[in-house]
C-alpha cells in the first residue's frame, strides 16, 4: 500500500511551498487508496514553536487535507536513540569526542557514520537518476549526542517506521537524499521512492520569499481566498493535468492526479492567476 508524509519544522508560518507539498502528497496517496500521514518534525527545540505547529494541522485543515496518521517527532527520541545505539554497536557508526562548533572549548560526543565513500544512485521520479558522490561528505555527523539525533537521522528513522513508501517534497532536499540513503543502507532499511517537487519560484524566478508578497497560506486565508481556490491553483504549480481543463476541485484532483504529470522546472507563483480561480470559484 501507498504511504506518503508531509514533514513540516513547525519553526516558522505555514509556508505556501510546504502545504503545495502536502497537497500533491495527500494526492497521490489517494488516488492510490494509500494512507497520508502528518509528522511535526519538531527536534530542533530552540525553534521549534507550538503556534506553528497549530498553524500547520489548522491550515492543512482548512483546505480539507486530512491526515489519517500524526506523528510527533520529538516523541520518537527513546527510538531514535535505540536505533543509534545498535548502529555503534554494529560499528557502523562510531560517537567521537571533539570540541564543540557552538561552544568552544566544550566537549562533544557527537556520533558519525562511517560512510564507505562510494556513488549513490537513485531514481527519482521525477527527474531519473541521480548519481552523488559520497567522499566528500566524510563520516558524517548523524547526532549531536546519542540522545540528539539530526534531521537525516531521526527522517529516515521515522520514514521506515511509518512504512513510508513514497517520499514526495521539495526539490531543495535533493541532496540530503544521499545522506539518508547511506544511513538507510547503515539500518538495513528498505529505501523508499523519491519525487522531489520543482520549487515555488517567483516572477524573477528566484525562490519565493516574503520580498515577492505574501507567502503564508493563512495570509491567503484573511486576504479571503476560498479554500477550493488556493487548492485548484496549488495543483496546476508544477503538475500538469494535460489538456486546456483547469477548474478543479479537490475530489477530481484526487481522481485525475499522478506524479507522471509532476514537471521538473520551476513552477512560477502567479498571483493575478490565483484571483482569477479565486473569482470563478466565487461565482
Ligand atoms: N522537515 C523537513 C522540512 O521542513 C522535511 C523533511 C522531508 O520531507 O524529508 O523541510
Amino acid at each position: 500500500m501507498i504511504r506518503t508524509r508531509i514533514a513540516p519544522s513547525p519553526t516558522g508560518r505555514l509556508h505556501i511551498g510546504t502545504v503545495r507539498t502536502a497537497l500533491f502528497n495527500y494526492l497521490y496517496a489517494k488516488h492510490h487508496g494509500g494512507v497520508y500521514a502528518m509528522r511535526i518534525e519538531d527536534t530542533d527545540k530552540a525553534r521549534s514553536k507550538k503556534e506553528h505547529e497549530e498553524e500547520i494541522i489548522e491550515g492543512l485543515a482548512w483546505l480539507g487535507i486530512k491526515h489519517e496518521e500524526f506523528v510527533r517527532q520529538s516523541e520518537r527520541l527513546p527510538r531514535h536513540q535505540e536505533l543509534l545505539e545498535k548502529l555503534v554497536a554494529e560499528d557502523k557508526a562510531n560517537v567521537s569526542e571533539e570540541e564543540s562548533k557552538n561552544e568552544p572549548g566544550k566537549t562533544v560526543s557527537v556520533v558519525r557514520l562511517r560512510n564507505p565513500s562510494r556513488d549513490v544512485t537513485f531514481n527519482d521520479i521525477v527527474r531519473g537518476d541521480i548519481t552523488f558522490h559520497t567522499g566528500e561528505l566524510g563520516d558524517f555527523v548523524i547526532a549531536r549526542a546519542i540522545d540528539d539525533p539530526l534531521y537525516h537521522f531521526a527522517v529516515v528513522a521515522d520514514d521506515w517506521d511509518m512504512e513510508v513508501t513514497h517520499v514526495i517534497r521539495g526539490e531543495d532536499h535533493i541532496s540530503n537524499t544521499t545522506r539518508q540513503i547511506l544511513i538507510q543502507e547503515a539500518l538495513g532499511t528498505p529505501r523508499p521512492f523519491y519525487a522531489h517537487l520543482p520549487l515555488i519560484l517567483a516572477a524573477d524566478r528566484s525562490k519565493l520569499s516574503k520580498r515577492n508578497g505574501a507567502t503564508s497560506l493563512i495570509e491567503y486565508r484573511d486576504e479571503g481566498f476560498l479554500p477550493e481556490a488556493i487548492v485548484n491553483y496549488l495543483a496546476l504549480l508544477g503538475w500538469n493535468p494535460g489538456g486546456n481543463e483547469e477548474h478543479y476541485s479537490l475530489d477530481d484532483l484526487v481522481r485525475l492526479f499522478d506524479l507522471d504529470g509532476v514537471q521538473k522546472g520551476g513552477a512560477v507563483w502567479d498571483r493575478e492567476k490565483l484571483l482569477s480561480v479565486n473569482q470563478r470559484w466565487m461565482r
